[in-house]
């Protein structure tokens, strides 16, 4: 893969569960306070898993963090796709294709324990990555930004719609 070529990285993720995947620049990418207010009042995993608030990054670390790349890509998922382990997978092919810096987000509380014990240090460190909301991103500006729909969903019965981001140089 060059070393610059991002679109096959795009259709990695779409050959691999992804309904789209899309190049963005990372300055389109909003994080704010209060996004961590929403977890710490009104989300009942909070505290249960150590890649959600408290233990996750804050959005002052993760604008800092933004700051330091100028490319990402934008992934949102199909029905029943787990998108936090397919950006982790998007992820994992970019670094092994030479993009170091990859770094991959998804949505939702960390599944890859039965339990998440936050009183010992993360089980399997390698794969777990935060949810982009639980390290202080308004998903809902960041998808619409870059051209994607997104609405509140007010029941269960709504349709999947949740998206993730790998940030790669
Ligand atoms: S991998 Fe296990 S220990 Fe680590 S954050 Fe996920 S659930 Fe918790």
């Amino acid at each position: 893969m060059a070393k610059r070529d991002l679109t096959k990285l795009c259709t990695y993720a779409r050959q691999h569960g992804a309904l789209h995947a899309k190049i963005i620049e990372p300055s389109s990418v909003v994080a704010s306070p209060w996004v961590r207010f929403k977890c710490q009042f009104g989300c009942d995993g909070y505290g249960e898993c150590l890649t959600c608030p408290p233990y996750s990054p804050t959005p002052e670390q993760t604008r800092a963090l933004l700051s330091s790349y100028q490319r990402g890509i934008l992934i949102r998922g199909g029905d029943h796709v787990d998108i936090t382990q397919l950006a982790y997978q998007v992820e994992r092919k970019a670094f092994l294709s030479g993009f170091y810096k990859a770094f991959g987000m998804g949505s939702g509380p960390c599944r890859l324990c039965a339990t998440c014990d936050v009183t010992e240090p993360c089980k399997n460190g390698m794969e777990a990555r935060p949810a982009m909301e639980a390290a202080g991103i308004d998903v809902f500006q960041t998808v619409r930004n870059n051209g994607f729909s997104i609405r509140v969903l007010t029941s269960h019965q709504c349709r999947d719609n949740y998206f993730g981001l790998i940030l790669v140089d």
